[in-house]
C-alpha cells in the first residue's frame, strides 16, 4: 500500500466535487493508483467493523463486515447500488468506480471481538459488496479480518465473485481449525459476451470455476450462488444445464439460485443497459417488472424452479437454500446466506452478489 506514484488528494478530484469527498464519513485521503485505472479509492477510518443484522434471529448470521463500499466488479444488476446514495455518490458509475476503503477495519474488528460482550456469533462477508474486488489486491484487508475472526474463534462465511479468494485459501484453512469457515462463489452468467457486458469487472466464469476447484482442494465445500438468473438471457434449460454441469465438475455440491431482483435504485441503471444491449427484450422485462415491481412474478419463479430443480438433480447438486446442507454440517463449513431486505444500521443492508 502507499505506492509513491499514487495521486493522492484530500480535496476535490476531477469528476468528484469536494462536497462529495467530504460526505464520506471518516475520510482520510483519496487515491488514484496507476495500476487501478478508472478507480478512485476513498480511504476512511471506520468507527466500527461489525454491523448487527436486524432480525438476526431468523438468519443464520447475526453480523456482517463490509471492508469496502462500492464495487469495481460493476455488475449492472447489483442491488447494493442503492447504498452509494447514502454517501451522496450515484448508484451507477460512481458505485462501480468510487470505492470507499475502510483501511483500519481489521484493527477495529480486533478490538470489537476482544470485548467481553462478544458472543462469537456468525459473521458474514460479501453480503453486500464484494470483499475480494480489485481493491483488495491493493489494500489486503481480508487477511487481517480472517485472522481476527479466527483468533476470536468466530464462525465466518464469505461470498464472492473474486478469484483473489485463492490467495487467502491457506489462511482460511488455518482459520477453519479454530472456527467454522464457509465459502461461496457466485456464478450466474456463463456466456462470455454477456458476462463482459453485464459484469465487466468480474473475473471470467472459467476463473471462478477454477477457484471453486481450488477451494475444494483446500478442504472446503463451497456453495455456488446461481444468482441472478436473467429472464430470456440466461434462463433456458440448455443454459442452466451447461452452467450446473460446469459447477458440478468444478467440485461444488450445492447451489442456491434466484431470479433477477431489481431494487428501486438498480432498475433505471439496468433498464438503460437493456435498452442499449438487448432492446428487443424491453417489452418482456417491462411485463415481468412493471412499474415499481422489483421481483419477478410468482409464475416466473415457479417456472424457473420447475426448470432448474431437475437439472440440479441431474448434476448431483443440492439446494443450499440458506441452511446448512447435511454434507456441510458434517464438514467444517457453515452456510453463507443471502438476505435481501434488511436494514443494518451504519452500513448497507445485506444483499447478495
Ligand atoms: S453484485 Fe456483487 S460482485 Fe457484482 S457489483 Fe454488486 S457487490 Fe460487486
Amino acid at each position: 500500500m502507499g505506492a509513491t506514484s499514487d495521486a493522492t488528494s484530500d480535496a476535490a478530484l476531477p469528476g468528484l466535487e469536494l462536497g462529495e469527498v467530504a460526505a464520506v464519513p471518516g475520510h482520510l485521503r483519496t487515491v488514484r493508483a496507476p495500476e487501478f485505472a478508472g478507480l478512485v479509492f476513498h480511504e476512511v477510518l471506520a468507527k466500527s467493523a461489525l454491523n448487527r443484522v436486524p432480525g438476526a434471529s431468523s438468519m443464520p448470521f447475526s453480523w456482517t463486515i463490509n471492508p469496502y463500499r462500492g464495487c469495481s466488479h460493476a455488475c449492472v444488476y447489483c442491488f447494493a447500488r442503492g447504498s452509494h446514495r447514502y454517501l451522496d455518490l450515484d448508484t451507477g458509475r460512481d458505485f462501480d468506480s468510487q470505492i470507499v476503503v475502510k483501511v483500519n477495519v481489521a484493527e477495529v474488528l480486533g478490538r470489537e471481538l476482544a470485548k467481553p460482550s462478544w458472543r462469537g456469533e456468525r459473521v458474514a462477508l460479501g453480503t453486500n459488496t464484494d470483499p475480494y474486488q480489485r481493491a483488495e489486491g491493493r489494500y489486503r484487508l481480508m487477511p487481517g479480518i480472517i485472522d481476527a475472526l479466527a483468533r476470536a474463534r468466530t464462525p465466518m462465511s464469505i461470498l464472492t465473485k473474486g478469484t483473489l479468494l485463492r490467495r487467502d485459501l491457506p489462511r482460511l484453512a488455518e482459520a477453519a481449525e479454530r472456527a467454522p469457515v464457509a465459502l461461496a462463489m457466485s456464478i450466474a452468467v456463463a456466456d462470455p459476451e454477456l458476462h463482459r457486458s453485464i459484469e465487466p469487472g468480474v473475473p471470467t466464469p472459467q476463473a471462478r470455476l477454477a477457484t471453486i476447484a481450488a477451494a475444494r482442494e483446500a478442504g472446503f465445500e463451497p456453495d455456488v450462488f446461481v444468482m441472478p438468473v436473467l429472464p430470456h438471457l440466461t434462463d433456458s434449460a440448455a443454459q442452466l444445464g451447461a452452467l450446473l454441469r460446469d459447477i458440478s465438475e468444478a467440485g461444488a455440491r450445492s447451489v442456491m439460485y434466484g431470479p433477477l431482483h431489481l431494487r428501486t435504485h438498480v432498475k433505471p441503471w439496468f433498464f438503460a443497459w437493456l435498452e442499449r444491449e438487448h432492446p428487443h427484450l424491453l417489452p418482456a422485462y417491462r411485463s415481468l417488472y412493471p412499474g415499481s415491481a422489483s421481483r419477478a412474478p410468482q409464475a416466473y419463479r415457479m417456472e424457473l424452479a420447475a426448470r432448474i430443480r431437475p437439472l440440479m438433480r441431474r448434476y448431483g447438486l443440492e439446494w443450499s437454500g440458506g441452511g446448512a446442507s447435511a454434507e456441510a454440517r458434517r464438514s467444517r463449513a457453515a452456510q453463507p446466506v443471502v438476505a435481501d431486505a434488511l436494514a443494518a444500521p451504519g452500513d448497507p443492508a445485506p444483499t447478495l452478489l
